[in-house]
Formats: C-alpha cells, sequence, structure tokens
C-alpha cells in the first residue's frame, strides 16, 4: 500500500478482553467467504477517520479488515 503513512496505530490490547475476543471471532474472509471464522495477530489503525482491526483469517491466513463504524465507538 502506498498510502502506509496516513495509517494512525491504535491500540487494540488497551480494549477490554470482551471486546477484544468479539473482534477476533466476529469476522468476514473475503478469500474463504465465510463469517466468524476468527483472526489471529490483530493490528488496530485508524485511516481516513475510520477505524480498522486488521488481522490473519484463522482459516487460510489471509488478511482479514473488520472496520467500526461510528456506532460502534
Ligand atoms: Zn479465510
Amino acid at each position: 500500500m502506498s498510502n502506509e503513512d496516513t495509517k494512525i496505530k491504535r491500540d487494540f490490547f488497551a480494549r477490554d478482553d470482551d471486546e477484544q475476543q468479539a473482534f477476533l471471532s466476529q469476522t468476514w474472509c473475503d478469500n474463504c467467504q465465510a463469517a466468524d471464522l476468527g483472526m489471529h495477530t490483530p493490528l488496530e489503525y485508524e485511516l481516513d477517520g475510520t477505524i480498522f482491526v486488521e488481522g490473519s483469517c484463522n482459516k487460510c491466513g489471509e488478511q482479514v479488515f473488520t472496520e467500526l463504524t461510528e456506532d460502534d465507538l
């Protein structure tokens, strides 16, 4: 990605355990075309005012993104 520098890193592990578990289990994988397979090695960042939690799919290992809308904040 060329716009790497516009990402603002956030601390995923500062979230409540329950919240972390929810993010790690409630996923959508484009590659598997399946929901809630789970992800590992999460990374949280803000890009253009939107917060993303990015990780690797537990099944295929492809990158999985969860986008947080304002309603989730
Ligand atoms: Zn997958």
